[in-house]
C-alpha cells in the first residue's frame, strides 16, 4: 500500500509542525506494523488507551457480537440498550458504593465537562479549583481548568471563577472554601510528567472538600483501567472522589468516556433544567461492548497483579547514568533527562529502531512510557534493550 503523505499533511488538519508520521497498516498485541511489514513495539499504548494491547481477541469478539445486534439507535438516555446497561453494572460493581451511577460520554474532555457541570448544578456554586500542571482536555471548560498557559492564552476568555493551586501543597488547601463548587484533580498528574502526590495530601484534600461542601472530582482519564496497577489510581491513596472521570483505556480502542457519581448527585441532571447534559453518541453500544470486555479481561486474567512487577522490571532495565529521575507508578513512566534535546534524540532513535515512545504536553525534559499492561517479560527486555541503546548514544 502506497500512501500519499501530502493527503495527511494537507487534507487532514494538522496541529503541530512536526507530526510523528509513523504510518500504521495494522496492529496486534503490543505491536504496530507499517505497510512494508516493519514491526514497532508500542510502548505508549496510543497514550494510555490500548492497555490490553491492540485488538485483544475478547474485545474484538465483543465488538463483533454488538455489530450483529445494533449500532446507534437513539440519543443518550432514552432507549434501554443492553450494552451500556451491562457496562454500567460492571463498572459500578468495581467502584466504591458512592460511585454507583455512570454517564457515558464520547471522550475524556466531555467526561470532564459533564463532571464540572454536574458539580456546579449540584452545589449551586460556581467556583472551580484546579491545579498548576493539570491537563483535563481541549474543549473550553476542560481547557479552562488545565494549567498550561501556553495552550490557553489564544482562546481567552475562558471559564470565569477558576482558581489554580499548587499540586501537592497542603498549605494552600484553605483556599478551597464554601464558595467552591468542586476541586478537579488528576490523582497522579499525567501530562505534567507523572507527578505523584503524597497520600497525606490527597487525604487532606478530601477532608477540606468535606468541610466546605465542595465536590471532589478525580480525573482518571489517563491513570484509569489498570495503568497504575489498580483499576483506578485513587485506590492507592485510600481516597474516594465524589465524581470520577474515565476515558482513554476504558473503550479498549473505541471512543468512550464516563463521569461517575452517586445516584443522588446525578439526579440533579434530570431537572432545572432537565436534560442537564446532552449527547447524541454518548454510551454508543459498540464502545460500551468493547469497554465491558476490557473490564472482564482485566478481572479474568488478573492483570492488575502483574503491573507493579512489570513496572519495576522496566525501571531496573532502563537504569542509566544519564537519567536524572524516573517518576513511575505501575506502568506509567516519566523518564527525565537534562535537556529537551536529549529527550528528542531518544524518542527519535527509539522510533528508528522500532520502539514507540512519546513526549509529554507539559514536561519537555521527560519522555513517556506507558506500555500495554499485559506486556510480557520477553517483550519488556526486547523494548528496554532498544531504548537503552538510545541512552548510550547521548
Ligand atoms: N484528562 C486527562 C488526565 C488526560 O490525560 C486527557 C487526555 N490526554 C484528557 C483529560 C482528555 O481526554 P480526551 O483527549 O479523550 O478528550
Amino acid at each position: 500500500m502506497d500512501f500519499d503523505h501530502s493527503i495527511f499533511l494537507k487534507n487532514i488538519a494538522q496541529t503541530t509542525g512536526q507530526p510523528f508520521m509513523l504510518e500504521v497498516a495494522y496492529a496486534k498485541g503490543i505491536y504496530l506494523y507499517s505497510p512494508d511489514g516493519r514491526e514497532y513495539i508500542d510502548m505508549i499504548s496510543g497514550i494510555a488507551v490500548s492497555n490490553l494491547g491492540h485488538r485483544h481477541p475478547k474485545v474484538i469478539e465483543a465488538i463483533r457480537n454488538q455489530l450483529d445486534r445494533h449500532l446507534h439507535v437513539m440519543v443518550y438516555g432514552e432507549f434501554i440498550q443492553s450494552s451500556p446497561n451491562l457496562l454500567a453494572k460492571k463498572l459500578t460493581s468495581l467502584l466504591p458504593e458512592n460511585l454507583n451511577c455512570a454517564y457515558f460520554t464520547n471522550s475524556g474532555t466531555e467526561a470532564n465537562e459533564g463532571a464540572l457541570k454536574l458539580a456546579k448544578r449540584y452545589t449551586c456554586r460556581s467556583e472551580i479549583i484546579s491545579f498548576r500542571g493539570a491537563y483535563h482536555g481541549s474543549t473550553h471548560g476542560s481547557l479552562s481548568v488545565s494549567g498550561n498557559e501556553v495552550k490557553k492564552y489564544a482562546y481567552r476568555p475562558l471559564l470565569p471563577d477558576v482558581r489554580f493551586l499548587t499540586f501537592n501543597n497542603t498549605a494552600q488547601l484553605d483556599q478551597i472554601t464554601a464558595r467552591t463548587a468542586c476541586v478537579i484533580i488528576e490523582p497522579v498528574q499525567g501530562d505534567a510528567g507523572v507527578r505523584i502526590p503524597d497520600k497525606e495530601y490527597l487525604i487532606a484534600l478530601r477532608k477540606r472538600c468535606d468541610q466546605v461542601g465542595a465536590l471532589l472530582i478525580f480525573d482518571e482519564i489517563q491513570t484509569g483501567i489498570g495503568r497504575t496497577g489498580k483499576l483506578y489510581a485513587f485506590e492507592h491513596f485510600g481516597v474516594t472522589p465524589d465524581i470520577l472521570t474515565s476515558a482513554k483505556a476504558l473503550g479498549g480502542g473505541l471512543p468512550i468516556g464516563a463521569f461517575i457519581s452517586s445516584y443522588e448527585i446525578m439526579q440533579s441532571l434530570t431537572h432545572d433544567p432537565m436534560l442537564g447534559h446532552i449527547t447524541t453518541f454518548g454510551g454508543n453500544p459498540v464502545s460500551c461492548a468493547s469497554a465491558l470486555a476490557i473490564l472482564e479481561v482485566i478481572e479474568q486474567e488478573q492483570l492488575l497483579l502483574q503491573v507493579e512487577d512489570r513496572g519495576e522490571l522496566i525501571e531496573k532495565l532502563l537504569d542509566h547514568p544519564k537519567i536524572i529521575e524516573i517518576r513511575r507508578i505501575g506502568l506509567m513512566f516519566a523518564i527525565e533527562f537534562a535537556t529537551e534535546e536529549e529527550v528528542y534524540h531518544i524518542v527519535q532513535k527509539c522510533l528508528e529502531r522500532g520502539v514507540v515512545c512519546f513526549w509529554f504536553l507539559s514536561c519537555p525534559t521527560s519522555f513517556r512510557i506507558a506500555p500495554p499492561i499485559n506486556i510480557s517479560v520477553e517483550e519488556i527486555k526486547k523494548a528496554c534493550n532498544i531504548i537503552k541503546s538510545a541512552f548510550d548514544e547521548l
